[in-house]
């Protein structure tokens, strides 16, 4: 058994709790509108748990439709008549590189907020602070590279097309990655000249208020970006506000539905980043320690709680898919589990009803005939965190519940085949299609898989390119609409204006 320390036992909050002066836990976490921290208008608060201890961390705003309205007319003015949309690219670029290097300047205070928050481990907080200074980075270069085209239509027209902003964008968030989440939503729409405001997880809102006030910082002038941590109330107020242009929901597939829903009775696009059951499929000539390291880190990175988990396990039959699973195991009963910030494999699940769930999740499987390879139980530690052992089940075909349910959890589910046609249609054989990892050493495997399996991202022997704010990311099926991250990320945030123009033939010397 080993003990964690908890240095949030108590409030007031400890000296090395106190994040920095963007944002004293000791305080009521207001919303952020307009440039400024304000209390929502009902007076209402709720508490943010730490998920290591179970202890409070923060309490904080709870905004309400009242505080969307507000939220959304200070957006709305910011892009009517405010500089934002009207500076020069360039200097809107040099504005959100400006963002990246306050972020990564705070980059040891944000890690400790998002690991605190999120009980993820501190290295992982680390990297979020990175990926999320990488978006305002990446798109800040691209904001003054936007060109049109000219379309050659006759002579006597001048054709061109312009890439104007949407406009306001709602932007709704969840628990599991938030920081990413305000850089990835939050950078492309304001290098295009977008104002936004963007509503966080009740159960995880620091990091975004925390990027708010450092953009604010940096020289984002104020009502460009509004933060409203609360819960459903206030997400199904910004996802059907009449006065947003788009909207962004990056959630689960029933609140995904929701929101489509409600963006669609006002007219308005939305993109979908919803769930996923993302399939690892390894062929028994896979490289032992290359396939385990990518199996291990596409599951149990953030305890599982990653939509493009690599959550089930196609393993080839064979002494090949026989000695992976043996490594597989005994370097997963190895990972340490406890406080993310004490540096640890594997933190605690966001909640004790997500770890609760993810329980009887296993409980299900098992008693459904499914096998336990490892772990499987609440780990038996001090305190009273949402911890639950990084486990592996094997069942016998893809049609399990445990295989084709997303768990959100750090549960990995082995499936076995024989041939590539079997592992396509397994891989292939669910509701989602975000990610999928291959693990061979035989290139045309990799690459038929590639080829054959229906999702937004095929990764060949790598599994951490979804980290990668380079590349497109975003679901077939059910795993969602539209594209985040990339040059195709911008494409939500613009829309195309066709100028055409009337040139008289005489001018040209054409009469
Ligand atoms: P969730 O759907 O419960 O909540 C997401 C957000 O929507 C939260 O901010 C929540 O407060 C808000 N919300 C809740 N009800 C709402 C309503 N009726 N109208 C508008 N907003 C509402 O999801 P979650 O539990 O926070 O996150 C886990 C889910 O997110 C998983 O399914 C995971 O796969 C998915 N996810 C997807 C991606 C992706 O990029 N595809 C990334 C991260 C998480």
């Amino acid at each position: 058994m080993s003990a964690i320390e908890s240095p949030v036992a108590n409030l007031p909050l400890s000296a090395d709790q106190q994040i920095d002066v963007f944002l004293d836990l000791s305080e009521v976490q207001n919303l952020f509108i307009a440039g400024e921290s304000v209390p929502a208008l009902s007076g209402e608060t709720f508490v943010s748990r730490d998920p290591s201890t179970d202890h409070p961390l923060a309490t904080v705003a709870l905004a309400d439709s009242a505080d969307v309205d507000r939220a959304v007319a200070a957006a709305r003015e910011a892009f009517q008549h405010g500089p934002w949309p009207r500076m020069r690219a360039a200097e809107r670029g040099r504005i959100l590189v400006a963002i990246a290097t306050e972020l990564r300047a705070n980059a040891d205070a944000l890690a400790r907020l998002e690991s605190l928050d999120v009980g993820k481990p501190l290295a992982q907080g680390y990297a979020d602070v990175e990926t999320c200074a990488r978006y305002f980075e990446f798109y800040g270069g691209i904001a003054d590279k936007l060109v049109g085209t000219t379309i050659p239509v006759a002579p006597h027209l001048l054709d061109y097309t312009v890439k104007e902003p949407i406009g306001v964008s709602g932007q709704i968030i969840p628990f599991n990655y938030p920081m990413q989440n305000t850089g990835r939503g939050g950078a492309p729409a304001l290098a295009v000249g977008c104002t936004v405001v963007l509503k966080p997880s009740p159960e995880s809102p620091l990091s975004p208020l925390a990027v708010a006030a450092l953009a604010l910082r940096a020289g984002l002038p104020a009502g460009v970006l509004n933060v409203v941590p609360g819960g459903p109330a206030a997400g199904a107020a910004l996802a059907g506000h009449p006065g947003i242009d788009q909207v962004t929901f990056t959630g689960s597939v029933p609140t995904g539905v929701s929101v489509a829903q409600a963006a669609a009775a006002n007219v308005v696009p939305a993109v979908l980043e919803l769930g996923g059951k993302s399939p690892s499929v390894v062929f028994g000539d896979a490289d032992v320690d290359r396939a385990v390291n990518g199996i291990m880190g596409s599951i149990f990175s953030n305890a599982g709680q990653t939509c493009s988990a690599g959550t089930r396990l196609l393993l080839q039959r064979g002494p090949g898919g026989d000695r992976i699973l043996e490594v597989l195991i005994e370097r997963t009963k190895k990972l340490s589990i406890g406080r993310g910030i004490d540096g640890v494999d594997l933190g605690p699940l966001i909640s004790a009803r997500q770890r609760d769930k993810v329980e009887s999740f296993v409980d299900a499987a098992v008693s459904e005939g499914a096998e336990l390879l490892s772990g499987g139980s609440r780990p038996d530690l001090d305190g009273d965190g949402y911890f639950f052992e990084p486990t592996i089940l094997r069942v016998a075909s893809n049609s399990a519940t445990i295989a084709q349910t997303e768990v959100f959890g750090p549960v990995l589910t082995v499936i076995p085949f024989d041939t590539i046609d079997e592992a396509a249609a397994i891989a292939n054989d669910t509701q989602y299609g975000l990610s999928a990892y291959v693990w061979t050493t035989n290139i045309d495997a990799g690459l038929a898989m590639a080829s054959r399996i229906r999702s937004g991202q095929v990764n060949v022997n790598t599994y951490n390119v979804g980290t990668g704010i380079e590349i497109p990311f975003g679901g077939f099926k059910k795993s969602g609409w539209g594209r985040e991250k990339g040059i195709e990320g911008l494409a939500s945030y613009t829309q195309v204006k066709n100028v055409c123009i009337g040139i008289g033939e005489e001018y040209l010397g054409m009469q």
